[in-house]
């Protein structure tokens, strides 16, 4: 697997207090990798050390495999763009004009103008000034901005905080555009679960300043959905008679399985007992991802 950026026990204490302590990530190239957390778990301490604006205390992280230790990190950064918090923007000028600036600060010929606000959905506000945008406009904008110099990783701190749902649609359309149109890998933060689980490609669940799981969105989706787990003293015979009868299945242990089909239940039991097999437990669950969340950070409250 190729990563974009990798962090290894990366560390951030301010004075007394661990913001972030042996914090792995992982985010695959090309992916939209939510990372996941709820209010003061890291998120942006995080996003802050990635984009050289604060140092860690302890751990590293490296950056299309450069190491935030090598002098070249500079330059790596160059292919990154992130909004932290609010997108930098000024008020007082046009979208376009927020581009040119953009390009003046970065030291390159002012090029793409309309090509960049046709992308974003602004290529028609003119004179209008950023001011008179609504959040949702800015937030756009702001994305506009932050690919200025051609990024292919791009790092959005929750980006759809206090968007009306058009907004949210919006945001959500051309992130997706973005990445499946012109291969930019994203790392978004966000408190919103429900709303990231339309994208994310992959997670990185934060809690107290750690990664406590990664998963691929297949993943999440496999443990949410509905099964039945049952629990055999033969796990070959059990699956030969899945095989047999084409029942979508996964083993997750040496006796248990999950079964992604209903299926018929006495005849399931009286196949396998024929065989030599017992059935010892059997389950139905289903889990909303909220309740995998919770579960995940322990039962955690103000999720
Ligand atoms: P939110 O969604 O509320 O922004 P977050 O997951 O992004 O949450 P962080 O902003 O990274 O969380 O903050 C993590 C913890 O570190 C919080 O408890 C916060 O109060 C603390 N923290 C962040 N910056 C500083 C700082 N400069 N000095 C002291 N403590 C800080």
């Amino acid at each position: 697997m190729e990563y974009i950026l990798e962090t290894h026990n990366l560390g951030k204490r301010y004075k007394d207090f661990k913001a972030l302590s042996n914090f792995d990530m992982h985010i695959p190239k090309g992916s939209i990798y939510g990372l996941v957390g709820k209010n003061g778990a890291g998120k942006t301490t995080c996003i802050r050390l990635i984009c050289g604006l604060q140092k860690p205390t302890t751990g590293t992280y490296s950056i299309y495999g450069t190491s935030n230790t090598n002098p070249q990190i500079v330059n790596v950064r160059k292919r990154m763009g992130a909004i932290i918090e609010t997108p930098s923007i000024y008020l007082d000028m046009t979208a376009e004009d927020n581009l040119i600036e953009q390009y003046k600060i970065i030291g390159l010929p002012t090029k793409e103008t309309k090509e960049l606000l046709e992308l974003v959905g602004l290529a028609d506000t003119g004179n209008k000034k950023a001011k008179n945008f609504s959040l949702g406009m800015r937030q756009r904008l702001g994305i506009a901005i932050s690919l200025v110099g051609n990024p292919d990783f791009l790092i959005l701190d929750e980006p759809i905080n206090g968007l009306d749902p058009e907004g949210i649609i919006e945001i959500r359309e051309l992130i997706l555009k973005l990445n499946k149109e012109h291969g930019i890998t994203f790392l978004i933060s966000s408190h919103y679960l429900d709303e990231l689980s339309k994208i994310a490609t992959n997670y990185g669940f934060v809690e107290k300043g750690k990664i406590i799981k990664e998963v691929s969105a297949e993943e999440l989706e496999r443990n949410c959905k509905k099964r039945i787990e049952v629990k055999v003293t033969d796990i070959k015979e059990c699956v030969k008679y899945l095989e047999a009868n084409k029942v979508p299945y996964e083993v997750i242990e040496n006796n248990v399985i999950n079964i992604y089909q209903n299926i018929n239940i006495s005849e399931f039991t009286i196949t396998l007992a024929n065989k030599n097999c017992k059935v010892t437990e059997f389950h139905e669950k289903e889990e909303s991802l909220e309740n995998y969340y919770i579960n995940l950070i322990g039962g955690g409250d103000n999720v």
